[in-house]
């Protein structure tokens, strides 16, 4: 059988006929029945519930988490509202203490009236989120690496500790992406993606994933195929076509996030203007072993650092920047630099002095030049 990297960018849709090497872009929203008014097998009704585009992502997303099934939304958002929405009423829920904050904002803002509550630990140590356990916990939702201090979690720990005690488990993998990490191999039961990020690669498309193996219960993944086509928060066509072309780059574009990105973790690391580095590839990051024992291929794209001096210090390093643009969000061919504490507004916990990196996949040293002109 052909490796991965080689039968993604052969994957093409179901009952395809045209002969196209690129698989079409299906936009019809409904589908011929045959002449007794049945709907012909193995073909799609109407395009909330399925469409060939979107099941060819699905299945290549899959693929690349090594599970059995997904399903694919319009957002990251939609993806962890249907894992959120399949808990039921009075259910605990525990989270990670840097979790991004969009999550935490669907468990206080939209769920409050289903008594969801919630308990914040810090994941790099497992015994935490024991400590955390109550009698309703339903859910352990991890991220790893975290956001934006780069903590590590144990995935094969948390994944033990919640089969011991009946708990679903389920991995933000958004800043990883499978070429980094497959919680789903390590027993993670469920994984998320905003595949905004990552998997789409380029700025352009917003999107999210749920993805599954065997582990989890039919009821269970039915309920979040369910909250997928007849809640109906599913992505366009056009999208999943895109996101589609994405992934024929995906192994490619990780490798040089990867590359250039430990190469600018130890430039960083040795430049006498940077307090500290963030980044689990280096061998003083606190969960070093941690990284290395559960990451495939390298350490990811993303890294935090501190820099010396204050906030407006700070900034103006950001600002001085020319190829790192100043913009949040993450995982796109370009570089980008982002200043947490300004991006989450008020409340934010993150340092006046830390800047969130997104290394890109442009030439190291343009990337290493940008940063010694900014930081001189
Ligand atoms: C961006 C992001 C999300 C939310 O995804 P959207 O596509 O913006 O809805 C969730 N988790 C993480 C880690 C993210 O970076």
């Amino acid at each position: 059988m052909a490796s991965l990297e080689t039968s993604i960018i052969h994957q093409t849709l179901e009952n395809e006929n045209t002969g196209a090497i690129v698989p079409p872009l299906i936009q019809s929203t409904t589908f011929k029945r045959d002449d007794n008014g049945a709907f012909l097998e193995g073909r799609d009704i109407y395009t909330r519930a399925s469409n060939p585009n979107r099941r060819l992502l699905e299945k290549k997303l899959s693929m690349l988490e090594n599970g059995t099934d997904a399903a694919c939304f319009a957002s990251g958002q939609a993806a962890t509202m249907s894992i959120i929405h399949s808990l039921g009423q009075n259910s605990h829920v525990i989270l990670p203490d840097d979790i991004y904050y969009g999550t935490r904002v669907i468990l206080e803002n939209l769920y409050k009236n289903w008594n969801i509550t919630f308990s914040i630990v810090d994941m790099s140590d497992v015994k935490n989120i024991e400590h955390a356990i109550q009698q309703n916990t339903k859910l352990v939702w991890v991220e790893t690496p975290s956001n934006p201090s780069l903590k590590i979690a144990d995935l094969i720990e948390i994944a033990k500790l919640c089969n011991e005690n009946n708990i679903l488990s389920a991995a933000d993998n958004t800043w990883s992406s499978p070429y980094f990490t497959k919680p789903l191999d390590l027993g993670i039961d469920i994984v998320m993606h905003s595949t905004t990020k990552y998997l789409g690669g380029h700025s352009d498309i917003l999107g999210g994933v749920v993805i599954w193996n065997e582990k989890i219960s039919q009821q269970k993944s039915q309920s979040i195929r369910d909250y997928q086509t007849i809640g109906g928060g599913v992505p366009s066509p056009s999208d999943c076509w895109l996101l589609n072309r994405s992934l024929s780059t995906f192994f490619l574009r990780m490798e040089k996030h990867s590359t250039n990105s430990i190469i600018l973790a130890n430039f960083l690391n040795n430049h006498p203007k940077v307090e500290k580095v963030f980044y689990p590839g280096l061998i003083t990051h606190p969960n070093h072993d941690i990284a290395k024992k559960q990451m495939t291929n390298g350490f990811g794209g993303m890294m935090s650092i501190l820099t010396k001096g204050n906030e407006q210090d700070c900034l103006k390093i950001a600002s001085k920047l020319q190829i790192f643009q100043h913009a949040t969000s993450l995982g796109g061919v370009e570089s980008l630099v982002d200043h947490r504490k300004s991006a989450e507004g008020i409340h934010s916990v993150s340092p006046e002095n830390l800047l969130r990196i997104s290394v890109g996949i442009e030439n190291i040293d343009d990337l290493l030049e940008d940063f010694s002109q900014a930081l001189s």
